[in-house]
């Protein structure tokens, strides 16, 4: 955490969750769709550094397959659809889900890491 900046663990990551500046909430996180913005544009906090590295991807496909999986099985057991039809809608469902919830999840992340003050780059 930064010295003389006092926020909570949850409105830190909550602000990365909406894609904004943890520490103003106002600031955009990302330059562009994943990529972290050097800093940020309001209060000029540094993110350029902070690597997420495959956290991110996992925790998407955690959500979306939960949400993803069930309607799959929901939808099959109440109409029993032709496979054609499971084939055309759950992947695009399935990718427009992922690029939903990734650049969020990667946002939380990096407020997460904003907040303990990690990079991700730390030797062990
Ligand atoms: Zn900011």
């Amino acid at each position: 955490m930064i010295e003389g900046v006092q926020i909570a663990l949850t409105r830190a990551v909550g602000r990365g969750l909406s894609c904004r500046c943890p520490r103003c909430g106002r600031g955009n996180i990302f330059a562009r769709y994943l990529k972290p913005a050097a800093s940020c544009t309001h209060c000029n906090e540094a993110y350029g550094k902070i690597r997420t590295d495959d956290i991110a991807p996992y925790f998407t496909i955690l959500v979306v397959g939960h949400i993803i999986v069930p309607l799959v099985l929901l939808v099959e057991k109440l109409y029993a659809p032709p496979a054609w039809t499971h084939w055309s809608l759950w992947p695009p469902l399935t990718l427009l889900a992922v690029f939903i919830v990734l650049p969020r999840v990667k946002g939380a992340v990096m407020g997460w890491m904003w907040w303990l003050g990690i990079r991700g780059d730390e030797q062990h």
